[in-house]
C-alpha cells in the first residue's frame, strides 16, 4: 500500500552525525514526505503540533524516544498508520500505547497508539554510540527498584500485588546483556516488548515503574539539556536502590557489566543536583499524587522526627 500523505517526525537534528543518520533512515520513505523535527515534549507543544499536522495517513518516528513518542501522538490524532523507526534503543516507547509528555513540571502519559510497525535496522542501530543503546536496559533494570516499591505498597497500603507478574518481570530483568552486536540488541528489544506486554496485561506499569522513574521526572526539571531516558533511569535505579537497601551491589554489578553509566560522575549530572532532587522528592510525589514507594518512607521519617522531639 502506498501512502499519500507521509509525515516523518525526527529528533535527529543539531549535528552532522544526526543529519547523516536521519538522511539514511528517511531515504526509505517517499521523498515528498513532510519533515518535522522535534526536541521536546511539553504537552502544549505536542498538542499544537498534532493540530497543525493533521490529515497525514502515515506518520513515521525516526530517531530516539522523543521522535517515536511524538509520532505516536500525531498519528493517533490523525488516525494514521504509525511506524517506529528507532535509530537508538533508549526507551520502551517503541512498544507502548501512550506518549509521555511533560506538563506542570512532571510527566503524564497520554493515550496515543502502539506503533503499527517497528523497523529494526541492526546495522544502523549498531552505528550509534554503545552508550545510547545500552541505556535501553534502563526501562528493564528499573524492575529491580519498581518491584521493591510495589511490594512495599502492597504491605503498607494494601495495593494489589501479583507475585506471578513480579516473577515474570524478574525473569525479563535477568536477561540483561551487552548490546554491541545484533543478538544483544535483539534480546534488548524482545525484553522491552515483553515488559510492555506484561504491564499492559496487568493493567498498569507497577512492575516496571517505581521510585527510580519518579526521581527522573523530578530531575528533568533541573536539567538544561536532554539526556537519554534510560541513562537517567539508571541513575535513579542506583540512588533509589540505596534508599531501599535493595541489593545495591547486585544491580550495580549488572550495570557495570553492561557498561551502563549510573553514577553521577559518569552521567555528567552533579551529585549536588541528585541530592537536591532526592531531598525534594517527598514533596514532589505528594504534589503530583504519585504512587506509593520508598519516597513515602523518606517523608514519614522526616515527619516523625519532630514528633519524637516533642516527646
Ligand atoms: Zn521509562
Amino acid at each position: 500500500m502506498t501512502y499519500q500523505n507521509v509525515l516523518i517526525v525526527s529528533n535527529l537534528i543539531g549535528s552532522a552525525r544526526a543529519t547523516e543518520v536521519y538522511k539514511k533512515a528517511a531515504s526509505r520513505f517517499d521523498e515528498d514526505a513532510k519533515e518535522l523535527f522535534v526536541t521536546q515534549t511539553e504537552r502544549k507543544y505536542v498538542e499544537d503540533l498534532a493540530a497543525k499536522h493533521a490529515g497525514f495517513d502515515l506518520v513515521v518516528g525516526v530517531g530516539g524516544g522523543v521522535a517515536v513518542d511524538v509520532a505516536k501522538f500525531i498519528g493517533a490524532r490523525s488516525k494514521a498508520r504509525v511506524i517506529a523507526f528507532p535509530t537508538i534503543i533508549s526507551t520502551d516507547c517503541i512498544f507502548t500505547s501512550s506518549t509521555a509528555v511533560r506538563e506542570g513540571g512532571t510527566v503524564k502519559y497520554i493515550p496515543s497508539k502502539k506503533p503499527d510497525e517497528l523497523i529494526v535496522e541492526y546495522d544502523l542501530l549498531l552505528e550509534a554510540p554503545y552508550r545510547l543503546n545500552v541505556c535501553g536496559w534502563g526501562d528493564i533494570l528499573s524492575i529491580h527498584t519498581a518491584l521493591w516499591d510495589w511490594k512495599l505498597s502492597a504491605d503498607e497500603t494494601g495495593e494489589k500485588y501479583d507475585e506471578e507478574v513480579a516473577a515474570q518481570a524478574r525473569d525479563i530483568l535477568s536477561k540483561a546483556c551487552r548490546v554491541d552486536n545484533k543478538e544483544g540488541l535483539a534480546t534488548l528489544i524482545e525484553c522491552l516488548r515483553c515488559e510492555v506486554d506484561l504491564c499492559d496485561g496487568f493493567g498498569n506499569s507497577r512492575p516496571e515503574e517505581g521510585s527510580e522513574h519518579l526521581f527522573v521526572y523530578s530531575l528533568e526539571n533541573h536539567l538544561k539539556q536532554s539526556y537519554p531516558h534510560g541513562e537517567l533511569v539508571a541513575l535513579g535505579i542506583h540512588e533509589m536502590s540505596k534508599l531501599q537497601k535493595n541489593d545495591v551491589n547486585k544491580i550495580c554489578r549488572v550495570m557495570d557489566d553492561l557498561e551502563l553509566p549510573y553514577k553521577t560522575k559518569d552521567t555528567g549530572i552533579y551529585a549536588s543536583m541528585t541530592k537536591e532532587v532526592i531531598t525534594g522528592l517527598p514533596a514532589y510525589v505528594k504534589k503530583h499524587k504519585f504512587f506509593y514507594s520508598v519516597v513515602n518512607k523518606l517523608d514519614s521519617k522526616r515527619v516523625r522526627k519532630p514528633r519524637t522531639n516533642q516527646g
